[in-house]
């Protein structure tokens, strides 16, 4: 899809194969570029822009590199593109490929011989929803060859969207944020009146044993008393197999000095105070696991 000489086409910034937290089995994870939120904490905050995107690797610039003088990488100029050809030392790179649906079938089909135990695909993000209706010819090819999908989203999609994906996913991973009004619009970018009525159309056409829901946990925004105990509202409302919960980290950082982006450090979440809400979980008879990263 291209408009005005700009590609709008979906990119993708990595195929991670082996994975087994993301869904049942062993899984091949695909992450798309582009997000509909800006989690401050975000770990792949590659994935937040839909655009191509430069990065810069410090580390692997070399002192004794016959471009030095010259080069934009290094002096955090703007054309990265030229020394992404040029530099010796893999320092420069570039997050986003565009492929074909057959390409990114014939890649995930690579890793098929380890879906055998009801393992199969986990389209990520970024919001993989914004993107995976252009891949509806590779959808509809996986569910042929009995190739489980799963999809991990925050639901702050269109409803038209998600009324195509339930007909095609086997699986949701939902991220459950926060659900206060103004941090959900302030902090993470996002409605949510949107998610709610997305969660409720979720729920009344996919079994609640083929939802998962994820809860990261970030002090004085996720994690607050009064947002734990909406969260276990909602969560008794529309039961899931499981709900896990994590602490944010910030392993993500160095992905931002690499973009040239700013990053907000968050405060460790101690193994005591992530069992307390799960703990406080369990007692409203909800399953719940703590997913120590
Ligand atoms: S070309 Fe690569 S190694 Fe050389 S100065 Fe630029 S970034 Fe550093």
């Amino acid at each position: 899809m291209r408009s005005g000489g700009i590609s709008l086409d979906p990119l993708i910034t990595n195929i991670q194969r082996f994975c087994v937290h993301d869904g049942p089995g062993i899984r091949t994870t695909v992450f798309f570029k582009g997000c509909s939120l800006h989690c401050p904490w975000c770990a792949n905050p590659e994935n937040i822009k839909k655009e191509k995107q430069f990065y810069y690797m410090a580390e692997r610039c070399v002192e004794a590199c016959s471009r030095r003088e010259q080069c934009n990488a290094r002096q955090g100029g703007k054309e990265l593109e030229a020394d992404l050809e040029k530099c010796p030392y893999g320092a420069v790179g570039i997050f986003g490929q565009y492929y074909t649906q057959e390409q990114l079938l014939a890649e995930i089909l690579k890793d098929s011989a380890f879906f055998q135990d009801g393992g199969g695909v986990t389209f990520s993000g970024g919001e993989c929803l914004l993107f995976l209706k252009e891949y509806d010819r590779l959808l509809e090819k996986l569910n042929q060859a009995g190739v489980s999908v799963c999809i991990e989203t925050a639901l702050f999609v269109s409803q038209d969207i998600l009324e195509w994906a339930v007909c095609r996913a086997d699986y949701f991973y939902v991220d459950i944020k926060s659900l206060e009004p103004e941090v959900c619009r302030k902090t993470l970018g996002g409605n949510l009146e949107r998610f709610l009525n997305n969660l409720e159309y979720l729920y009344a056409r996919v079994p609640g044993e083929k939802i998962v829901y994820r809860v990261p946990l970030a002090e004085g925004v996720t994690l607050t008393d009064s947002n734990i105990m909406e969260i276990g509202r909602l969560i008794c409302r529309f039961p899931p197999e499981h709900v896990e919960i994590f602490g944010v980290h910030n392993l993500g950082e160095k992905k931002y000095e690499r973009l040239g982006e700013n990053y907000k450090r968050y405060q460790t979440i101690e193994t005591e105070r992530l069992n307390q809400v799960k703990n406080y979980f369990s007692q409203m008879g909800i399953k719940c696991t703590v997913n120590l990263l």
